[in-house]
């Protein structure tokens, strides 16, 4: 019965590796870090992790784990409302509405689950889901298992996303949602406009914080935050994939009433397992290492611009950014391959992203900034980039 299937999944592979875009995948043999070593043996500085503040392998969150993991155990063996709500849980969840100044918050297994199980709850084919069309995947999941009508507005584009809110007026409700920080330019919403136009034709607001909860605005409190509209949108989304120690979950937070309803009829709560108790209690301690003190945003804050003045001041081209994302253009596709692979014998893991996953002609490597590295790491960075750019006539 395979034999089909199987001749055109070979054909469609083939084509995926002809096409250069067969992803294959590194394997990292120590705990994620700013230094790391590969299955090969080789050494190299991670440019191009998620862990933005260093906390993946950071001792406290290892304590605050193990402890978890000695007092309640490994799994939870359940959803929520079942038998799968411990007071980590709770705790995580009171925690994470302190640090966005938010009324309440609820865990799902990942980003991707709040996003899935965000919109089908709360809006109807009534309504309207104004989106930017470079927001992430998951949102464009969660928005097509909603029966609401659809509007794209191009990325950032405040022109476009007010023709798309006044086409949107004869809907009952209509909501805006943005990523924060975008992550192949590293560029932040323009979220005063946001909530401007939201005032002007009606709309509720919805910011997915992944890649700027821990990064942006100076306690790191994300883009409402940076703007000053700290507990002012309905919904953010966000991971604790990513800065807040990098293992596994994801949350929404925001207004009581969206909450509550999404405890009764958020699908990826409703039928998904709990978050175990050791990441709960983990996840507790990296919010709390936030509050304790602003050192690790301080040092990510000046490790980006450290970075990007010295890549600057060599004559590389690079990306307006307001993140700990940076984008150093290369515009063609096959050199920003190349390029990647001549720093990695450097001893520097980057990745270079060219179409589709970047417009046409728009090809870079992205680097990820993180607290964790230290003055040293982005040095020798910065060197390795010097030398391959000039070798590769990049910078002169
Ligand atoms: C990474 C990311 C997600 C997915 O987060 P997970 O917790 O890994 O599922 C969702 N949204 C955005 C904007 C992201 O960057």
């Amino acid at each position: 019965m395979y034999a089909n299937m199987k001749q055109h999944l070979q054909a469609e592979l083939k084509a995926i590796d002809e096409a250069g875009l067969y992803k294959n995948e590194r394997i990292i043999v120590t705990p994620q870090s700013a230094e790391i070593k590969v299955e090969s043996g080789q050494q190299v500085l991670n440019f191009c992790a998620n862990n933005y503040l260093g906390l993946s392998d950071h001792p406290e969150l290892i304590k605050a784990a193990k402890k978890a993991l000695d007092e309640r155990g490994y799994g939870m063996s359940s959803v929520r409302f079942i038998c799968g709500t411990q007071d980590y849980h709770k705790k995580l969840e009171k925690t994470i509405s302190e640090f966005f100044h938010t009324d309440d918050t609820i865990l799902y297994a990942s980003c991707f689950d709040a996003n899935g199980g965000l919109f089908e709850p709360l809006f109807t084919a009534d309504d309207a889901i104004v989106s930017d069309s470079l927001n992430h995947a998951s949102i464009i999941d969660g928005v097509r298992l909603c029966k609401a009508k659809r509007y794209r507005y191009a990325n950032a584009d405040m022109a476009d996303l007010e023709e798309k809110l006044k086409e949107a007026q004869a809907q009952r409700f209509r909501v805006i949602i943005t990523d924060g920080v975008f992550s192949m330019d590293g560029n932040v919403a323009p979220m005063d406009r946001i909530m401007e136009l939201a005032k002007k034709y009606d709309a509720l607001v919805m910011v997915d914080e992944s890649h700027s909860a821990g990064v942006v605005g100076k306690t790191g409190r994300g883009v409402t935050e940076l703007y000053g509209i700290l507990g002012q949108v309905d919904a953010i989304t966000g991971t604790l994939g990513k800065a807040f120690g990098g293992a596994i979950g994801g949350f929404t937070t925001g207004r009581q009433e969206i909450i509550d309803m999404l405890r009764q009829r958020s699908r990826p709560y409703l039928f998904s397992n709990s978050i175990p108790p050791l990441v709960a209690a983990a996840g507790v301690r990296a919010f709390q290492l936030l509050q304790e003190s602003n050192q690790l945003q301080d040092k990510l804050h000046e490790n980006v611009d450290y970075f990007i003045g010295k890549m600057k001041g060599a004559g590389f081209e690079i990306k307006p950014t307001e993140s700990a994302i940076c984008a150093v253009m290369l515009y063609d596709a096959r050199l920003s391959q190349e390029f990647a692979d001549a720093l990695l014998e450097e001893g520097i893991y980057v990745t270079g992203f060219f179409y589709p996953v970047v417009p046409k002609g728009e090809a870079r490597i992205r680097v990820q900034l993180s607290s964790g590295h230290e003055r040293e790491h982005l040095d020798k960075a910065i060197n390795a980039f010097i030398k391959v750019g000039k070798e590769m006539k990049v910078i002169e």
